[in-house]
């Protein structure tokens, strides 16, 4: 039974209050397009150098700095579009069916708990062509996430993958390059770890060949069809969180004090997790908690109203003479329901307006709610500060 706020005010924890709309429209860039963005860049910095005073605003997009980008290559029809569309749009997959792949190279900016690009490439561009400005694409790179068809013939994308190293190697060694092994819904666990095992070799053996040992590669086993995508996605933003180890640190204890079984800190609206306590992830307990953020949204948007201005100012007069956020024990939307599977209660307890803290908690939990809140409510000041903390050093 979801405690929601009462439903005296529509909680933050709601898709349509998530402050500047994170899908906004894509762009389109074309390669000459980007490189003369990046030669306005270029050019704003070196007045800015030579004046020391007024510059023109940064141009919207690629040069756009302090944004880490993720970029998404790979062959045509390899997953792309779907991927971002997705995890980001809330795409229900099915639909992915009817999108067309991608022609052009697409921007999208988010707008979350921190500013990201995802940038989808069309699989026959050739960005090591020398008409492109490989610095406006790599330079700010958080990271390369290169997409492999697993359903289809592999070898070409391999083949591409492993140019596309060698040659970000002696300029860019320090890229992430993460590797979507992608589309396994409906291959068997075994052939999964095959085919995982084959492209591994096949990369280590390419690389090595060429005297590149140790580059920072990670592989993945996705599928749009079920959570592995924003498993994925998670372990990849993560990467890319500075004070990720803080955040880590707060749950640790926070499980700890309060016996939780297991929490995540959610970014609500793309539901990947941005955090989560040292115990190993299990996908079920994930897919619980990530459902659950959109049983407590949906519940949200049907309850949570924005209501008119003489109804509050009733409520908020005699006989209660009081805020109406005085009037209810918590501001945030917070939660509490019972599964029925373990009897495991799981809590939510929102962070801010895009993150939201779920927990697994273990059976009897119940009886000590009084304790678990407090505890909770130390956490979420505790992850409020540390953000605070990072937005003031930016
Ligand atoms: P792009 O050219 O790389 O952008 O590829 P698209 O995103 O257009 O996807 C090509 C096709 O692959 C579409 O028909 C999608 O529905 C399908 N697809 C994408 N992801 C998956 C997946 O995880 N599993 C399966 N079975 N099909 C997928």
């Amino acid at each position: 039974m979801p405690l929601l706020h009462t439903g005296r005010r529509r909680t933050k924890l709601n898709r349509s209050y998530n402050g500047p709309p994170r899908q906004g429209p894509v762009r389109h860039i074309s390669p000459a397009q980007l490189n003369l963005e990046r030669v306005y860049e270029q050019n704003r910095l070196s007045v800015q150098k030579k004046d020391g005073l007024k510059a023109p605003e940064p141009a919207p997009g690629p040069a756009a700095k302090g944004k880490p980008r993720l970029l998404l290559m790979g062959q045509r029809r390899s997953g792309k579009s779907s991927i971002s569309s997705v995890v980001f749009h809330k795409m229900p997959p099915n639909e992915t069916l009817f999108l067309e792949s991608t022609a052009r190279i697409q921007k999208d900016s988010m707008h979350s708990f921190m500013d990201f690009q995802v940038w989808d490439f069309p699989g026959q561009v050739d960005f090591m062509d020398p008409s492109f400005d490989l610095d406006a694409i790599f330079g700010e790179i958080g990271a390369l996430i290169w997409v492999i068809d697993a359903q289809d013939d592999y070898l070409e994308a391999i083949n591409r993958l492993n140019s596309t190293i060698l040659n970000l190697q002696p300029s860019y060694p320090n890229v992430n390059i993460e590797v979507f092994i992608h589309k396994v819904d409906g291959l068997s666990d075994d052939y999964k770890l095959d085919i995982q095992r084959d492209i591994m070799q096949r990369i280590q053996d390419e690389l090595s060949d060429h005297g590149v040992e140790n580059a920072p590669i990670n592989f993945h086993l996705t599928s749009i069809y079920n959570h592995s995508i924003f498993e994925a996605f998670s372990k990849v933003i993560q990467k890319l969180i500075p004070h990720l180890p803080t955040l880590e640190a707060l749950l640790n204890d926070l499980c700890r004090a309060c016996r939780f079984e297991k929490a995540y800190l959610f970014d609500v609206l793309s539901k990947i997790y941005i955090a989560t306590d040292s115990s190993p992830v299990d996908m079920p307990s994930y897919e619980i908690c990530s459902d659950y953020i959109d049983v407590i949204v949906d519940v949200s948007e049907i309850y949570g109203w924005d209501r008119p201005k003489e109804y509050i100012e009733f409520l908020e007069g005699p006989p209660w003479n009081k805020a109406l956020e005085d009037q209810v024990a918590c501001r945030d939307a917070e939660s509490a329901i019972l599964l029925t599977d373990g009897k495991r209660p799981i809590m939510l307890r929102e962070v801010n307006k895009y993150l939201a803290l779920v927990a697994i908690m273990c059976e009897g939990s119940y009886e000590k709610m009084p304790s678990v809140t407090m505890n909770v409510e130390g956490t979420v000041k505790g992850l409020t500060e540390v953000f605070e903390i990072t937005k003031q050093r930016k």
